[in-house]
């Protein structure tokens, strides 16, 4: 990561980014949504793309000058129908958000029902949520989980669906720690004639890699971000059955989006062929396996895990048996060098900037390197600041061991800061 020319152009910038890398790299990053992206997607991500205006899609621009952006969005489609065995693909949305808006676009209309994932059960703002364009266009119905088992409620979400008849049931969740049982909702969804969308977002490279069960053949629509397990640049993706290509590919350019981002498309055709490579899966399979090793030595240390423990890349535990709310546990974390989000629990009753959560993710200290010693480590180091949030003591020892087991796993090659000041 060279940045001399912003370096001269821009020293604040530069600055805040050349920070930037030193906090990545010192920090245990378990925000259950983030990684680290390869070398090669930073580089193809910052690439002359982005100076390209490529309105439409390869082959039909509505710009000249297309022949080389459309080779890379050619590139980022084939790759990606290969990886999940789609018939259509579009890799245009800016976003995760932007995927579902463009999919919600292209077969509804404002008013029409859909039901969604509650967001403080696991569901995403984009499923509904009174504050999202998606709670405010459409009519809005939300299903939830189990009170004891924390598994999605599959007979209550049939009820729901025979009761308000949604024209749209979207699956999928942000902080669901378990397998999403999608011929489950196919049915559901068909009772009803309902569309199904599934939102693989947190999942994708699990999906990806096998390692959960596929919506391909059960949803209408499916949708993702590409920078969570999936670990490619910031932006999202649909898959959808080839009838319904044109519908989408019209909501995404010129229904939500004007040019697309091709500095962007040529990343995700990086991180698309690294996905497809064996090592990829190798990855996913350690995510997972960290994940399991953290959430049973987190158990023996005496805190309660929503749904007893994982199927995936992520862990929400319920902190109430610690005394301590989501905010408190994140904010003492934080300090002690370790990543985390505050998440609503199931049936919370603290508000959202509070609540009784917290949710914790392998993807991105798994891409380090770090394997099932480390997670139990880590393990221990989170119970002594939740243990003792105010003790600074605590704080600053555990902030030291953080910082030497960060040292030990660099995330970028050449990539020291330090390195580049002294030069
Ligand atoms: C992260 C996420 C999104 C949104 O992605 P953005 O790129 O932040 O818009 C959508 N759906 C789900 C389920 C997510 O977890």
């Amino acid at each position: 990561m060279d940045y001399k020319g912003l370096k001269l152009a821009d020293p604040d910038v530069e600055y805040a980014i050349k920070m930037e890398m030193q906090r990545e790299q010192d920090t245990l990053i378990m925000i259950a949504s983030e990684n680290y992206a390869s070398r090669a997607v930073i580089e193809a991500q910052s690439n002359i793309m982005t100076n390209k205006y490529a309105e439409g899609y390869p082959a039909r621009r509505y710009y000249g000058g297309c022949e080389y952006v459309d080779l890379v969005e050619n590139l980022a489609i084939e790759r990606c129908k290969q990886l999940f065995g789609a018939e259509h693909v579009n890799v245009q949305p800016h976003s995760g958000s932007q995927a579902n808006m463009a999919v919600y676009l292209s077969v509804l209309n404002p008013g029409d029902v859909i039901m969604g994932m509650d967001l403080s059960h696991g569901g995403h703002l984009s499923h509904g949520s009174a504050v999202s364009f998606s709670g405010m266009i459409y009519k809005s119905v939300s299903y939830g989980v189990e009170p004891d088992s924390h598994l999605i409620d599959y007979n209550r979400v049939a009820e729901l669906a025979e009761q308000h008849k949604p024209k749209m049931i979207i699956a999928g969740a942000s902080a669901y720690p378990r397998i999403i049982d999608f011929e489950r909702f196919r049915d559901i969804a068909s009772a009803v004639g309902a569309y199904l969308m599934v939102d693989m977002a947190h999942i994708a490279g699990l999906v990806a890699a096998e390692l959960h069960p596929t919506p391909v053949g059960y949803a209408d629509f499916i949708t993702s971000t590409t920078h969570k397990t999936l670990r490619g640049p910031r932006g999202g993706l649909i898959l959808s059955e080839q009838r319904y290509a044109q519908r989408v590919d019209k909501a995404v350019f010129p229904g939500t989006q004007g040019g697309p981002l091709m500095h962007i498309i040529s990343a995700k055709a990086v991180c698309f062929g690294e996905a497809l490579k064996r090592e990829f899966i190798d990855y996913q399979i350690q995510v997972i396996k960290n994940a399991k090793v953290l959430a049973d030595e987190l158990k023996s240390l005496g805190f309660t895990i929503i749904s007893g423990g994982t199927d995936n890349h992520l862990i929400l535990i319920d902190l109430r048996s610690k005394g301590i709310t989501g905010i408190e546990a994140e904010q003492s974390l934080s300090k002690a060098g370790i990543a985390t989000n505050k998440n609503a629990i199931p049936f919370d009753t603290r508000p959202p900037r509070v609540t009784s959560g917290l949710r914790l993710g392998t993807p991105a200290i798994t891409t380090r390197g770090m394997g099932e010693d480390e997670m139990k480590t880590i393990a221990h180091l989170i119970a002594e600041v939740v243990n003792e949030p105010d003790n600074k003591t605590v704080i600053d020892g555990v902030r030291a061991r953080v910082k030497e087991l960060c040292s030990e796993f660099p995330i970028y090659e050449n990539h020291n800061p330090e390195a580049e000041n002294s030069e």
